[in-house]
């Protein structure tokens, strides 16, 4: 095992490389070209017996390793959405990992408890979130969408469905978009809600959440003796980022005296900029809601901040304190062990403590805002293009697209051309998109959101992409 001389060189030398790494990253191919079992045949059957150096290691890991990384940290990165590192991130990571805390209670490491009821808060006043929201910090969106239909669930059933098990509360109703994230429907089955339980809402021209049809489909299932429970809006979905009409859901909801979960996963980062506000018109309703930092607030993976309105229902849900987790300060502080699934938690709010203070609010909005630009800029050069369509309207920072050539006429014809178009794009290694499907349309996707993106890289990339179009 390294001693601590070792320790520090090698930490030194670590510390070179990623700077080296992040001078140089566009040097490597945005999406790795690896095939399956590639990396997994190159690493010996069984492990070593006695240790190796460091060195062996370190080479293995540049020689093995990272031919096998997608490059999430490349500024020519545009798929999904991004999981955005920065340099204080990192930095407060790797002090993380050093003090290497188990988080759960306060007591088992009171600064990291009080530092995430801080950063939550200070996240509260950036995103302009109403001031009686109650913040924790999970690992991911699916997990606080968990949080929020477990919750919801025994609120609802008075706290039954955990004393008597899923079948004592038959009949609750979960709403939501057809646009909305599969995360949902995992949590709905993790619960034992039931996946028929969960009623997919049709959606308008712009992708968004019909508040009519929900309004109906509502008062059908309570016709029907049905149990409406939680209705989930989102703000910014996954395809296409269309931002559900929250004021008139959250009208609804408290018409039947409904949960209103709120998933702002990614798009939730541009409540930053107040000419964004608008999105959360109606919030004060909301019983939920969460964005995950580790998109678009330049914090590495992982951290989604959650947001719960009743305290005592999410303590109610989630409270287990077996004889040796009691400690004398239980009545005075928060416990994050019982605001969630997980009892063992990682220091997560040291590293956005590192962000929000190294960026600043200004700095922060800066770099949201200028994302914002690109995305608009690229929106407008597809719009002038007679070869090429935007497949659904952009709200933030993400522009949906599609190659259409005026020589070609079914959907059919085109979504085959555009698959073609993905495939070769992603093929030199130069940008990295993923698709998606809007009314029946392969649709490219291209997300302006990575740290490190400036305007050459998307002028390049939409180069690159008429180029490989006009090449098919
Ligand atoms: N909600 C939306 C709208 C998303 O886009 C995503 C992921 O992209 C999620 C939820 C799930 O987030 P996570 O990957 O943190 O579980």
């Amino acid at each position: 095992m390294l001693n601590i001389n070792e320790f520090r060189k090698y930490g030194h030398q670590f510390v070179d490389w990623m700077a080296d790494f992040y001078e140089n990253i566009e040097d490597f191919p945005v999406k790795s070209h690896v095939k399956p079992r590639e990396i997994y045949d190159q690493i010996p059957e069984n492990p070593p017996q006695q240790g190796e150096s460091m060195d062996v290691i370190f080479n293995d890991f540049q020689k093995i390793i990272l031919p096998g990384m997608t490059h999430w940290q490349s500024p020519n990165f545009y798929a999904y959405f991004n999981a955005n590192a920065s340099f204080p991130s990192i930095l407060g990571e790797m002090l993380s990992a050093a003090l290497g805390a188990q988080c759960m209670k306060w007591e088992t490491s009171p600064a990291a408890t009080e530092l995430e009821e801080k950063v939550t808060d200070w996240l509260k006043e950036i995103l302009g979130l109403p001031v009686n929201f109650h913040g924790v910090i999970h690992d991911t969106g699916s997990t606080s969408t968990l949080c929020a239909v477990l919750t919801a669930r025994e609120k609802y059933s008075g706290y039954q469905v955990n004393k008597q098990g899923v079948s004592s509360f038959n009949h609750l109703r979960f709403y939501c978009s057809t646009h909305t994230h599969s995360s949902v429907e995992k949590a709905i089955r993790i619960a034992g809600i039931g996946s028929e339980n969960l009623v997919l809402v049709e959606t308008d021209d712009q992708f968004r959440l019909k508040p009519g049809l929900l309004e109906q489909a509502i008062e059908n299932d309570i016709q029907n003796g049905e149990k409406p429970c939680c209705v989930i809006a989102t703000l910014g979905t996954t395809s296409s980022t269309a931002i559900d009409p929250l004021e008139k859901i959250a009208k609804i909801c408290a018409k039947f005296n409904v949960w209103l979960h709120v998933d702002a996963a990614q798009s939730g980062s541009a409540l930053a900029l107040t000419e964004y506000r608008w999105m959360i018109k109606g919030i004060e309703q909301a019983d939920s809601f969460f964005f995950n930092p580790h998109k678009w607030l330049f914090t590495n993976f992982d951290c989604s901040v959650y947001y719960a309105k009743d305290k005592e229902a999410l303590l109610k849900t989630f409270q287990m304190v077996p004889e040796y987790l009691k400690t004398k300060s239980d009545n005075q502080v928060n416990n994050y062990c019982d605001w969630g699934i997980q009892l063992g938690r990682r220091f997560r709010g040291l590293k956005l403590w590192f962000v929000l203070r190294n960026f600043g609010v200004e700095g922060l909005q800066q770099k949201i805002r200028f994302h914002i630009s690109l995305a608009k800029k690229l929106e407008e050069k597809i719009k002038n293009d007679p070869d090429f369509e935007l497949t659904a309207p952009r709200s933030v920072n993400l522009v949906c697209f599609r190659f259409k050539p005026t020589n070609l006429q079914t959907d059919v014809e085109i979504n085959k051309l555009n698959e073609k178009l993905l495939h070769e794009l992603n093929g030199t290694g130069k940008v990295y998109l993923t698709h998606t499907k809007l009314n029946g349309k392969y649709t490219l996707r291209m997300v302006t959101g990575q740290t490190n993106l400036k305007e050459k890289h998307v002028d390049a990339a939409w180069a690159l992409i008429k180029e490989c179009a006009g090449n098919l």
